[in-house]
């Protein structure tokens, strides 16, 4: 069980090292930093005129941080059969192609957690995943329907979707724990003015006894909300780490899930750590 483990992550890590080191070499622009989910959750997000907190969290009346979720029920319902069901709508907006991309990363937390999305019928609680004007989501679960957009244009990307999911699901981004300043340092005098709050820690976090995990899906990249092109979170000790370069749930990501809503872990053996 920890051999495979242990394997992927020597894997996983391995091409992090690799592509941190080219990416420190080559160029260490902003560039290399495109693709990541925070780079993609900013670009579409850039107009929106609703109070988001920490890029793409939506802040609720009487809620100006986004809390951790275990404070307040926002967990979803576990079933009798141990998993738990989270039923959603996708707006028909969608092209089909641009669907299916939605529905594999729905499918996708069925493979490593007991989580299962599951469409609509009557629940009173559910996912209304549409695409408004961003990538964005409530951290947990709210009362009645609840928005997670995914704009057509910029957010339906796998990656980006299981990022929003996770936050349904009760996740608040990594370098928000409570632990984070052992781990990076926020720049706050590259952050763009007015952005300060984005980059605020959860002092309270519940963090699951796991560590603090640099290739969590939940990890911004080192030039959110940069004015100036320097980086606004830097990995310490080593700043050659790399952050943010996620493209989907890594191990800690998947063990928290199913830490959080107590999944029987017999089947998920292979994937993650005891
Ligand atoms: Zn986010």
């Amino acid at each position: 069980q920890y051999k495979i483990y242990y394997i992927m992550q020597f894997i996983s890590n391995f091409f992090c090292f690799t592509y941190s080191c080219i990416y420190s070499f080559i160029s260490n622009t902003i560039d290399d930093d495109e693709f990541s989910v925070s780079a993609l959750i900013e670009k579409a997000n850039a107009n929106i005129g609703m109070l988001l907190m920490f890029g793409d969290i939506v802040v609720h009346t009487g809620l100006r941080n986004a809390d951790p979720c275990t404070a307040r029920d926002c967990l979803w319902p576990k079933s009798s059969d141990g998993n738990v069901y989270v039923p959603y709508r996708i707006s028909n907006e969608y092209s089909q192609k641009e669907r299916d991309i939605i529905m594999e990363g729905l499918r996708s937390f069925s493979r490593s957690t007991c989580i299962r999305f599951t469409r609509r019928e009557r629940q009173r609680d559910f996912l209304d995943i549409q695409s408004r004007s961003g990538c964005y989501s409530s951290v947990g679960r709210r009362d009645g329907g609840q928005v997670l957009s995914l704009q057509r244009s910029g957010c339906v990307y796998h990656h980006v979707i299981q990022h929003e999911l996770l936050h349904a699901l009760g996740f608040n981004h990594e370098q928000t724990r409570s632990d984070r300043d052992e781990h990076v340092r926020i720049v706050l005098e590259n952050v763009k003015c007015g952005k300060e709050h984005n980059f605020r820690k959860i002092e309270d976090s519940r963090n699951l006894d796991t560590p603090y995990d640099y290739g969590s899906l939940m990890h911004y990249g080192r030039y959110f909300f940069s004015r100036n092109g320097q980086p606004t979170i830097v990995p310490v000790p080593d700043p050659d780490v790399c952050i943010g370069t996620a493209r989907q749930m890594s191990p800690t990501d998947i063990l928290r899930v199913n830490r959080l809503y107590a999944c029987s872990t017999k089947k998920f053996d292979l994937l993650i750590p005891q």
